[in-house]
């Protein structure tokens, strides 16, 4: 194929974050309880002699144009499963805030990967296509599958999950990012410092939560906003002490849950109905605790191919 081909690929949100252990390969075993919200990153592949990488959107300046970008690395990876030349040009419109803890990366290899398979036409089968995600990073395989999911393992080892209707929500993004490697450490640093010990002896084993999965299920909104929990929230409110502002300026303006997104900064609030989600926005926006608001539902499909 020579016309440009575009994948859409939306980022996500933790409504579960338990960290294992520090294990001695250097991860922690998770359970992970991802939810894919509307806001999108769009690759687009057009043929090209070299592999090439060009970023527009508020954060472009923050993602490398090199071969580390994870867009790279996956056509890389394609290419080279394929025995072809990975001649690319990927283009990223970026929506999803760059190191914000929605997975904005992630979204971006998994959307090169979809794209590169339709333009050089190397049909790929789901199950490769995954494999190249799980060996890329841990967030990957679910920014294909989308939805919500359970990750097992590093969270790679995804079981879909039934979700019974729309949950709303409102993200204030911060200005810079935190590095997730940095906020794992201090997660680590806070369980050493607490006396407890931070390997996997030391630290129960990560276990979803039944009664979140049955929120899930149900669409029961209240009953998930008492159930969402992320054990990277204080390693990243120690590592970046303002987000107890963001948190408190949602909880104050009616969320009914209000957690770090992942690794954060970036910071989420379940809202009871768009109405809801409105007024927590505006709040938000007004508070001049954050540098953008967003408001969003979810769950949505992974990535796919849309008409450019
Ligand atoms: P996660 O939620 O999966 O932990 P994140 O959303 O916090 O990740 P990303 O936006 O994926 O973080 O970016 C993390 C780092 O990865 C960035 O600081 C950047 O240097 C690097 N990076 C590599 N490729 C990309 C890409 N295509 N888009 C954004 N960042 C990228």
């Amino acid at each position: 194929m020579t016309r440009p081909v575009t994948a859409r690929v939306p980022a996500k949100v933790n409504v579960q974050l338990a960290v294992g252990g520090l294990r001695p390969d250097g991860f922690h075993d998770l359970a992970n309880v991802f939810l894919a919200v509307g806001l999108h990153d769009e690759v687009t592949a057009t043929p090209a002699d070299t592999l090439r990488i060009t970023v527009e959107g508020a954060d472009a300046d923050q993602v490398p144009l090199d071969h580390t970008n994870l867009a790279a690395r996956a056509a890389a990876a394609l290419a080279e499963r394929h025995g072809i030349e990975p001649g690319v040009h990927l283009h990223i419109a970026k929506d999803i805030p760059v190191a914000g803890g929605m997975a904005g990366g992630s979204a971006d290899a998994a959307g090169a990967l979809l794209a590169c398979d339709a333009l050089w036409d190397t049909k790929a089968s789901r199950d490769e296509l995954l494999q190249i995600c799980a060996d890329l990073g841990s967030d990957i395989p679910f920014s294909l599958v989308g939805g919500a999911a359970l990750g097992r393992g590093r969270g790679e080892l995804l079981t879909p999950l039934e979700t019974g209707g729309t949950f709303h929500w409102v993200f204030a993004v911060a200005d810079g990012g935190l590095s997730t490697p940095a906020v794992y450490r201090e997660c680590d640093r806070l369980r050493e410092a607490s006396g407890g010990g931070a390997g996997a002896a030391d630290v129960p084993d990560p276990e979803p939560s039944q009664a979140l999965l049955d929120a899930l299920r149900s669409g029961d909104a209240t009953a998930l906003a008492a159930a969402v929990s992320n054990d990277l929230q204080p390693a990243a409110l120690s590592l970046r002490p303002a987000l107890a502002a963001t948190l408190r300026a949602g909880a104050d303006a009616g969320a009914l849950a209000s957690l770090v997104s992942g690794s954060g900064p970036t910071c989420a609030f379940l809202a009871k109905d768009p109405e809801a989600a409105q007024a927590v926005a505006a709040a938000l926006a007004a508070s001049g605790t954050c540098r953008t608001v967003r408001i969003t539902s979810g769950p949505v499909p992974g990535a796919r191919l849309v008409d450019a």
